[in-house]
């Protein structure tokens, strides 16, 4: 049987990067962050709205999408071997679980054939129903070095809509933010992250409130964009409108990376922010530097961009909606349109927050990244 721990699949960009699928590229950036996902015949026991894994979403497990592409199943020694062959341009590893009996066992076991042979920082994307307190110390020990939590609905309404009160779904909210805290206790500052998804019927204020509450726990947010997967429950829901996706990048940017201090963000009656207000030479700043609207993802050893995930948020016919590489001049310009910011930025002050209590920077954002890289992978096309 093709199952875990023998076999995982992995994202389509890693296979390519990897080398076990050939494909096109329409730009050329540096891509090493490879992502596995656990692979069972029953497939995913969690049964959530928006994914492509669900339980009640119609197909075999093995010929389900997930973020709407594919995901080949390749051997874990085969993949091993090449995680070691390409080292040298790996920036982050991760094993995701998925919601089954053995997730915990198989996902202790590759990480310690994965720590055997390759060094390349490792991260897990958990499944918090499969773990406590002594797992996670087991996994830490065995090598995982960085905890995602996806959270991906951000208030407990959604949660409990898209994730608990569902066909088969039994998902906890208690229960996944108290891994949260287990996992910023065992692994430390910045080495836990929660994904959030945008879209699912949250309001900025609450997005906003999330990302401060993580930052003062010196716990990192990811952010994700809710496009629908097809054939899922929520495949009719609406793809988040462009303009308020950029708003919350950009917002949650000042916040987390520039300091501003949460009493800046201003939100109507429904929630929607409405009004910023900061110096505007920051905020144009922000914009020209890019690195806002980039991918949030685990960083590489060096503190660089490590998980990149290339339509992690978008399809590859798309526009891209977070930049694995800095934005070019022609990305900005449409970032500028997208924002309409002449209707929320109003003048303020400076940011108050001391730079010791923001998110760290990320080091691969003071650098060029646009370079071609050898022979590394951009975005395929007809994926
Ligand atoms: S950001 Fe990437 S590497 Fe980090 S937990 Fe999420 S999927 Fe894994």
């Amino acid at each position: 049987m093709r199952e875990s721990p023998d076999w995982v699949r992995i994202s389509y960009a890693s296979a390519l990067a990897l080398r076990f699928k050939s494909g096109q590229f329409v730009r050329d950036f540096e891509f090493g962050g490879i992502n596995l996902l656990l692979s069972y015949v029953e497939g995913c026991q969690s049964d959530c709205g928006y994914c492509g894994l669900a339980r009640s979403r119609v197909g075999a497990y093995e010929d389900k999408s997930f973020i709407r592409v594919d995901w080949p199943l390749v051997e874990t020694d085969d993949l091993v071997d090449r995680l070691e062959r390409f080292e040298d341009r790996l920036t982050r590893l991760c094993i995701s679980m998925v919601t089954h009996g053995y997730a915990y066992r198989d996902t202790l076991d590759i990480t310690e054939r994965i720590r055997r042979r390759v060094q390349t920082p490792l991260s897990l994307l958990v499944a918090p129903p499969s773990l406590n307190e002594e797992r996670l110390r087991t996994l830490h020990q065995a090598g995982a070095e960085m905890i995602g939590i996806g959270l991906d609905a951000t208030t407990e309404e959604l949660f409990r809509s898209t994730r608990t009160d569902v066909p088969r779904g039994a998902l906890q909210w208690d229960q996944y933010w108290e891994i949260v805290s287990l996992a910023r206790e065992i692994y430390g500052p910045w080495k836990v992250n929660c994904h959030t998804l945008v879209g699912l019927g949250e309001t900025d204020r609450d997005l906003m409130e999330l990302f401060d509450d993580l930052l003062n726990r010196q716990i990192f947010s990811y952010l994700f964009c809710f496009n629908p997967e097809p054939d899922s429950r929520l495949a009719d829901h609406p793809k988040t409108p462009v303009r308020r996706w950029r708003r919350i990048q950009m917002a949650k940017f000042l916040l987390e990376e520039r300091g501003l201090d949460p009493a800046a963000f201003s939100y109507d009656s429904q929630g929607r922010l409405n009004r910023i207000e900061a110096p505007e030479d920051l905020v144009h700043r922000v914009i020209r530097e890019g690195y806002a609207f980039m991918t949030n993802g685990c960083p590489s050893a060096a503190g660089e961009p490590g998980c990149t995930r290339p339509m992690g948020s978008w399809r590859p016919a798309d526009e891209p909606r977070d930049y694995p590489w800095v934005p070019s001049a022609a990305d900005r310009r449409a970032i500028y349109s997208q924002l309409d910011l002449e209707e929320v930025l109003h003048p303020g002050p400076e940011p108050a927050r001391p730079l010791d209590q923001c998110a760290p920077p990320v080091a691969g954002r003071h650098r060029k990244t646009s370079a071609p890289c050898s022979g590394v992978l951009d975005i395929p096309t007809g994926v």
